[in-house]
């Protein structure tokens, strides 16, 4: 799977390898090679723009952390954006309230709808549930065969009406059968056609009017590549999707359509197939695939391991510093940047006054009075940052401040005082030892 892919990442990051650090220039020639790496994988432009992008912007930005090296980082920011374009975490499929739920398959012919329902309906099963298939593709000669066929031998019932009554009757029967039997799960195998074509997104619309399914699944065959990302877009346009199960990724040495559906079509792939077998189903984790694709795990965990430890470093020296109260607002700054990135600013907005008893209005409303600090901040001169008394004895500084942060002098001033404020409350915290909100240590 994506062995193409792979190996070109891997060109790309030799290049920095032996350099000091990432720069505008060094960053270049991985950049092209990145770009070159996905259009060469069949993803689609638009998303290969982007993503060549991002990943300038967050690779030459970057901290230099000890113990990182330049390529080291380069493929962290890059596993990064691909886990991002993937669609950051796993989408888990529908669940009704009132059982059954009702999944309809949908895609072109040959696509794998047939089997992806029977992938489907095996993985259910195994989960405990107690699925029905419906065979409402009466235009495929011989899938009603498949699917009953595929039933049999995973032990999944399946419902069919022949192929002389109307898809949309065939599913709303088997609707009624689910619910009068106690089935959990309905998946309706739909017929495809060998292109996107008016009747067959008509009949999908009168199938999803009869049946108001919970999830619309787009079986897409990995193969056709960019092209998965269009096919969406149209199927979501006319039907309207919830999601994606890519197959024959077991074939793909490419990997375009695994990384060009879900930014182009905003929907998630929630499965995929990976061999004809009706075993091979896997729910689709971006964070997986992006490691799978760029092979190097080992860098990962070093990457982040020397990034916590320098965090914990970081910690430790503003401890010190709030205990002796020479917390500034350069520290301020680094303290907001640092529990960003850890995912909270929970922890820094419970030391404000006022703010250490958190609902959810109120940390919004801390957010808010985080980023006009932040605001403020970047409108003051290194000296002002590190010696917040400046400001304390010269009006004209504040007012200066207030002008190029859009800002009142008067938001100036409350910011001012809550922020000398939070420096006592801080400091005497500090000395009490062993305080819960400490900032760097949410929780
Ligand atoms: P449908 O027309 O969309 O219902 O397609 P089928 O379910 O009949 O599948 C078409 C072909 O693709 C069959 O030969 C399947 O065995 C094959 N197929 C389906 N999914 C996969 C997969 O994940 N990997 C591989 N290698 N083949 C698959």
């Amino acid at each position: 799977m994506f062995e193409e892919l792979s190996a070109r990442f891997e060109d790309a990051v030799k290049g920095l390898r032996g350099q000091a650090k990432i720069s505008d220039t060094n960053v270049e020639d991985a950049l092209k090679q990145v770009r070159r790496a996905l259009l060469g994988a069949d993803v689609s432009l638009e998303v290969v723009r982007e993503f060549v992008e991002e990943v300038r912007q967050k690779a030459v930005g970057a901290e230099v952390v000890r113990g990182v090296t330049p390529d080291q980082k380069f493929v962290q920011v890059v596993h990064q954006q691909l886990v991002e374009v993937m669609g950051g975490d796993n989408a888990p499929m529908a669940e009704a309230e009132d059982s059954p739920t009702v999944v309809l398959m949908a895609g072109l012919q040959g696509a794998g709808k047939t089997t992806a329902t029977a992938k489907l309906g095996l993985h259910l099963k195994d989960q405990g549930q107690r699925p029905l298939m419906v065979a409402a593709d009466v235009y495929r000669p011989a899938a009603i065969d498949q699917l009953r066929t595929l039933g049999e031998q995973i032990g999944v019932d399946v419902f069919s009406l022949g192929d002389d009554v109307k898809p949309e009757e065939i599913a709303a029967a088997g609707l009624a059968k689910a619910r009068e039997e106690g089935f959990d799960t309905l998946l309706v195998d739909t017929a495809g056609r060998l292109q996107i074509d008016t009747e067959m997104m008509e009949e999908m619309v009168r199938i999803r009017s009869a049946v108001e399914p919970d999830e619309v699944l787009l079986v897409v065959d990995s193969m056709i590549g960019q092209e998965a990302a269009e096919l969406t877009r149209a199927f979501h346009d006319k039907v309207g999707i919830t999601g994606s199960v890519l197959t024959k990724l077991d074939g793909d040495s490419r990997g375009g359509a695994a990384l060009s559906i879900r930014k182009v079509s905003g929907q998630p792939i929630k499965f995929i197939g990976t061999g004809e077998k009706v075993e091979a189903l896997q729910p689709f984790h971006p964070e997986r695939m992006a490691s799978r694709i760029l092979g190097m795990g080992d860098v990962l965990t070093l990457v982040e391991k020397a990034q916590k430890e320098v965090e914990l470093a970081d910690v430790e020296k503003m401890q010190k510093k709030l205990q002796e109260a020479s917390f500034d607002f350069s520290d301020f700054l680094q303290q907001m940047r640092l529990i960003k990135r850890m995912g909270s600013l929970g922890g820094l907005i419970k030391m404000m006054p006022g703010m250490n008893k958190l609902d959810d209005g109120m940390l919004k409303q801390g957010e808010q009075q985080l980023k006009r600090i932040e605001a403020m901040i970047g409108s003051m001169t290194a000296d002002e940052r590190n010696q917040p008394e400046l400001l304390a004895s010269q009006p004209s500084r504040r007012r200066r401040i207030a002008g190029g942060s859009g800002h009142s002098p008067a938001d100036v001033d409350k910011v001012l005082a809550d922020f000398q404020k939070m420096r006592g409350f801080m400091q005497q915290m500090s000395k009490g030892g062993g305080m819960p909100g400490m900032p760097g240590m949410p929780g």
